[in-house]
């Protein structure tokens, strides 16, 4: 059983086939074959099942998933990729949306002892359905089969704030006539236009017929925490119909202070010195100090002394890198 190394030493190659380590002992969820060696059981990943194995079997060799990572499952089925994924991250999450009550009754069942797994009977196409439980994702996997692919998974890793995307295009989902190399370059022309860059595009067959695999990654971006004596500062999103931090993407060949100035007053009109920045995993944050309006920008601004309820994004991470952004201003000789 030798680990490969592209991916960190979580998959595994034994007599030519792929396997990952099996978090549940003795549990089959599809009928593979399991062996045990050295004290430790692994599950062979069938590429004639599994699209995702089919990818690797092939020379896909991006591999964007870590020990930890929180993994947004979009059309788990009944989980025999999804299982897999779950060996991969077993101190991660995978979220496994899944909107068919049949195929869901059996991925609950497939879930079972699986303790990273967590199946959620919703819709794709409405990300907000699952924020209940999905605080956020490193890496969304979308195998939805439905029209609109491109879309359902930049809406979910914009929802949730996803740097990863690994998404299975169907061909005949999008339209059953055109020649599936169209299609192929089609969605991922749709996946440009938004913004992220198609690092993969790789052809399933002979495993998958007119399937294809898209490593997706979305730039990355920081948003500002900026105060002065009065508060800090937000912007209103129409589109996501809330108050939100001023922030977006960093631009090739800027350092991340320089983005989130820029960013503040482009959104917000303000202009700001950044004093600290953190990586907060899927973004960064920095820590500003309001300078002064300088005009308009793009949105609404306002500044508050406290959090109002229509917030775009997570109340407790707000709350947590305003206490943050307030403690590094003062330490660095703030303005309160
Ligand atoms: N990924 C699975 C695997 O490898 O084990 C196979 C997925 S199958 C090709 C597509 C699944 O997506 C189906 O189970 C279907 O019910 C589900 N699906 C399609 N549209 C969906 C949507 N909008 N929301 C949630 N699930 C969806």
């Amino acid at each position: 059983m030798e680990p490969l190394e592209f991916s960190g030493g979580t998959l595994f190659s034994h007599k030519g086939r792929l396997h990952t380590q099996s978090l549940v002992p003795g549990k089959r969820v599809y009928g593979e074959k399991l062996i045990s060696w050295e004290g430790r059981e692994y599950r062979e990943w069938n590429p004639n099942r599994s699209k995702l194995s089919a990818y690797f079997a092939l020379g896909g060799r991006s591999f964007p998933f870590k020990k930890d990572s929180h993994v947004l499952y979009l059309g788990a089925a009944s989980g025999t990729t999804a299982s897999h994924v779950a060996d991969i991250v077993p101190d991660g999450k995978v979220f496994c949306v899944e909107f068919s009550p049949r195929s869901f009754r059996d991925l609950t069942v497939n879930s079972a002892g699986r303790s990273n797994m967590y199946p959620i009977l919703a819709d794709a196409t409405a990300p907000g359905e699952y924020s209940f439980i999905v605080d956020h994702a490193d890496v969304v996997y979308a195998d939805v089969a439905q029209k609109r692919q491109a879309d359902i998974i930049l809406d979910n890793m914009d929802r949730y704030g996803a740097t990863y995307g690994i998404l299975c295009i169907k061909a005949r989902s999008e339209d059953v006539t055109a020649p599936p190399a169209r299609v192929f370059s089609e969605v991922a022309g749709r996946l440009r236009e938004r913004g992220c860059s198609v690092e993969e595009l790789v052809s399933l067959e002979p495993y998958e017929k007119d399937h294809a695999m898209a490593i997706i990654r979305r730039p990355r971006t920081v948003y500002c925490v900026a105060m002065d004596e009065s508060g800090f500062l937000m912007v209103y999103n129409e589109k996501r119909n809330g108050w939100e931090m001023p922030g977006g993407k960093i631009e090739p060949g800027e350092t991340v202070r320089e983005a989130a100035e820029r960013e503040c007053l482009e959104e917000s009109g303000y202009e700001v010195t950044a004093v600290e920045c953190r990586d907060l995993g899927y973004c960064d944050v920095c820590a500003c100090r309001i300078i002064g309006r300088k005009g308009d920008g793009e949105m609404t601004p306002r500044m508050f002394s406290q959090l109002p309820a229509d917030l775009a994004f997570d109340e407790d991470e707000y709350s947590e890198v305003i206490l943050w952004a307030a403690s590094a201003i003062k330490g660095k000789g703030g303005l309160f």
